[in-house]
C-alpha cells in the first residue's frame, strides 16, 4: 500500500510516501513561501506517486472538525497568504483522494503513539519547544480536538521570583511560549540557544518553566507520557534538570508507578525527527478506511484495530 504524506510547516513542507508500516520511501522538503508557489509543487509531487490516501498535518491555527464549513482551513495565521486559507480543499480537488487533517503536533503525537515512544498507550502528550511552543494530546485513544484544538504553549506560567523578562509572546508576554521557546531563549540571554549550551542557569531556568508546563498538563490530563521534541529539547540536559523538578513540582501528590518511573516518563521522540511524517501516514490510513459520515464512528473502530495488526 501507498500513502501520501505532508507535514505542512511555516517554513518547509516535507512531502513523503511510506506504507502503514511506517516504513518511508521517499521524501523531500519545499519551501513554504505563499499558496500560490507551494502548492502547485506539492501537487506535482504527488501526482505520479499515486497513493491511496494522503495524511496532512498542519501548522494552525486549523480547523480540524469534519463538520464545519471551514473544515481543512488554515485560519488566522500571521502568516499573511495563508490566512482562511481551504488547505485540504484545494489538495483534494487535484488529488481526488481520501484525506485526514489535523495539527502539526497531533501529527507528531500520532506518530509517537503508533511507532514511536508511546506505541499503543490511548494517553499521552507531544509538546514541541521550538521557534514556538505547541503540543498534541491524545486522551482516551483520540486526538484531543475539542472546540478547535489545544493551545498548550500559550497556557500561563508563573514567572520565577528572579526572572524579570518580560516575556516575547505578543499576546500574552509570559506565557510558556513567551517564556521558553527558542526565540525567549535567545533575547533573554542575548545569545543564539545553541550557543548557550554550557550555561547552566540557562537550562536551570528553562527547566523550571518546562517542569511548570508539565506539572500543570499532568494535573489536568493524566498522561501515561510526555514527549518533548523540537529544535530547544536538542539541549538533552534538560531532560534530567526536567524530571526533577516535575517532581518538586507536584511534591509527592499523584503517587503513581508511572511518575516514580520518570525516566520513561518524560521522554524524547524515539523517531529521529520522522514522528510528524510518520503521523501523516497512520492519518492517511485510517482517511483510508474512513467512510463518509454517519457511519464514520463504526468504521474508525475496525480500521483501529486492522491497523494495529500491521505495527
Ligand atoms: P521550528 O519550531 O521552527 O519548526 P525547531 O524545532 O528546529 O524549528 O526550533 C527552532 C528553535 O530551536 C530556534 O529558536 C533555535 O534557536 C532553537 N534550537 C535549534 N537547535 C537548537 C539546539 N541545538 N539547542 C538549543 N536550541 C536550539
Ligand atoms: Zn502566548
Amino acid at each position: 500500500m501507498i500513502l501520501g504524506a505532508l507535514e505542512a510547516g511555516g517554513t518547509k513542507m516535507v512531502c513523503a510516501v511510506g506504507n502503514e508500516k511506517g516504513e518511508i520511501f521517499d521524501q523531500v522538503s519545499i519551501p513554504t513561501t505563499d499558496p500560490g508557489e507551494t502548492i502547485p509543487k506539492i501537487l506535482a509531487y504527488f501526482a505520479d506517486k499515486d497513493p491511496e490516501a494522503l495524511g496532512v498535518a498542519s501548522f494552525g491555527p486549523i480547523d480540524p472538525d469534519p463538520e464545519s464549513e471551514t473544515y481543512g482551513y488554515i485560519l488566522s495565521t500571521p502568516k499573511i497568504s495563508w490566512q482562511n486559507y481551504d488547505l485540504l480543499g484545494n489538495l483534494k480537488k487535484s488529488l481526488g483522494i481520501p484525506m485526514g487533517f489535523d495539527t502539526d503536533v497531533n501529527g507528531s503525537l500520532l506518530g509517537e503513539v503508533t511507532y514511536g515512544s508511546a506505541k499503543g498507550l490511548s494517553d499521552a502528550v507531544y509538546i514541541t519547544i521550538g521557534t514556538g511552543i505547541g503540543g498534541g494530546v491524545m486522551s482516551g485513544g483520540k486526538l484531543l480536538h475539542g472546540m478547535l484544538h489545544s493551545e498548550l504553549g500559550h497556557i500561563r506560567l508563573t514567572p520565577r521570583p528572579d526572572d524579570t523578562y518580560r516575556g516575547k509572546c505578543p499576546f500574552h508576554g509570559t506565557c510558556f511560549e513567551g517564556l521558553a521557546a527558542g526565540p525567549a531563549i535567545e533575547e533573554r540571554w542575548g545569545r543564539k540557544a545553541f550557543e548557550l549550551a554550557d550555561r547552566d542557569e540557562v537550562w536551570e531556568l528553562e527547566a523550571y518553566y518546562i517542569a511548570q508546563a508539565l506539572s500543570d498538563l499532568i494535573l489536568i490530563l493524566s498522561p501515561k507520557k510526555i514527549i518533548l521534541g523540537g529544535g530547544v529539547m536538542h539541549q538533552e540536559q534538560l531532560f534530567p534538570l526536567i524530571r526533577k523538578k516535575v517532581k518538586e513540582e507536584l511534591n509527592g501528590y499523584l503517587d503513581t508507578a508511572l511518575l516514580r518511573d520518570m525516566d520513561h516518563y518524560i521522554v524524547p521522540s524515539a523517531l529521529n525527527d520522522n514522528q510528524g511524517i510518520l503521523g501523516c501516514l497512520k492519518l492517511a490510513f485510517d482517511a483510508r478506511t474512513t467512510l463518509p459520515l454517519p457511519n464514520r464512528s463504526l468504521i474508525s473502530s475496525s480500521a483501529e484495530s486492522s491497523f494495529s495488526s500491521f505495527s
